[in-house]
C-alpha cells in the first residue's frame, strides 16, 4: 500500500469509530479531500482508492492547473465572481455560495451553457469577520432569494469553524449550522448535504451530524 492509501484507510477507520461513538453507525458520510498544495499525481492516487467522492479545491487557478476529467472536483474556497466561468459545469459542487452577486453570476454562466450547477450555501458559524459565509440566521431568507435562479440547485450547507476554539465552542458552531440545515431539510427537495469537519475537528463535526467531511492535512502529512 502507498502512503496515501494507508492514510485514507486509517482516516476511514477513525471516521467509523467516531460514527459508532456518536450512535450513527448506520449513517453514510461522504469524504471530500481538500487538495490545496497537493499535486495531481497524489490526488489521482487518493481518488482512485474510491474512498473520496471528490477533491475540493480552494483556488481556481490551482484547480485549472490540476484539472483532469478523471477526478470529480468541488470548489470549497471563496469564489470570486470573475472566476465562475472557469468552474461552472466542471465541478460537481460549489460548496461556498455565500452571496447574491455570486449566485447571479453562476446563474448567468449556467443559463448561457444550458447547465444546472449544484451548490452548498456556506454558513460562517463562527461569525468570523474575515471569512466568507452567511450567518446561520440568514439561511432561510438567502435560500428564498436564490429561488429566482433556476440554474442553481442548492443541495445543502457547508460550514467552516474557527481554528483552536476548544471543543465546547466548536460544538456550538457546528450545532448552529446543523440546526439551520435541519430547519430547511425536508422542506426542500434534494437539500440533504451537511458539509463540515476538517482534519482537526471532524470528530466533533460527526457528533453534530455532518454527512460530508473535508479533510486535508490528515490525508497527506
Ligand atoms: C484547507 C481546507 C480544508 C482542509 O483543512 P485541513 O486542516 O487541511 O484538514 C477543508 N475545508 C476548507 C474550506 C479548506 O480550505
Amino acid at each position: 500500500m502507498t502512503d496515501v492509501e494507508q492514510k485514507i484507510k486509517a482516516f476511514m477507520d477513525e471516521v467509523n469509530a467516531a460514527l459508532i461513538a456518536a450512535g450513527r453507525e448506520n449513517d453514510k458520510v461522504e469524504i471530500v479531500a481538500a487538495g490545496k498544495n497537493r499535486d495531481r499525481e497524489t490526488l489521482l492516487r487518493l481518488y482512485s482508492t474510491g474512498c473520496v467522492s471528490a477533491i475540493g479545491e480552494n483556488r481556481v487557478q490551482e484547480f485549472r492547473e490540476k484539472y483532469t476529467p478523471e477526478i470529480t472536483w468541488d470548489v470549497i474556497g471563496r469564489l470570486q465572481t470573475n472566476k465562475v466561468k472557469y468552474v461552472v459545469g466542471k465541478v460537481r459542487l460549489i460548496q461556498s455560495l455565500d452571496r447574491e452577486s455570486l449566485a447571479e453570476e453562476i446563474e448567468r454562466v449556467c443559463a448561457a451553457r444550458g447547465v444546472v450547477q449544484q451548490c452548498l450555501v456556506e454558513i460562517n458559524s463562527g461569525e468570523e469577520e474575515a471569512k466568507g459565509g452567511i450567518r446561520a440566521e440568514e439561511l432561510e431568507s438567502f435560500l428564498h432569494a436564490l429561488e429566482k435562479y433556476p440554474h442553481i440547485a442548492v443541495r445543502g450547507v457547508m460550514a467552516v469553524a474557527p481554528r483552536d476554539i476548544g471543543e465546547d465552542k466548536l460544538t456550538e458552531c457546528f450545532s448552529k449550522a446543523r440546526d439551520a440545515f435541519l430547519a430547511v431539510r425536508g422542506k426542500r427537495a434534494g437539500f440533504d448535504i451537511l458539509s463540515m469537519g476538517m482534519s482537526a475537528d471532524f470528530r466533533v463535526a460527526l457528533k453534530c451530524g455532518a454527512n460530508m467531511l473535508r479533510p486535508g492535512k490528515i490525508l497527506f502529512e
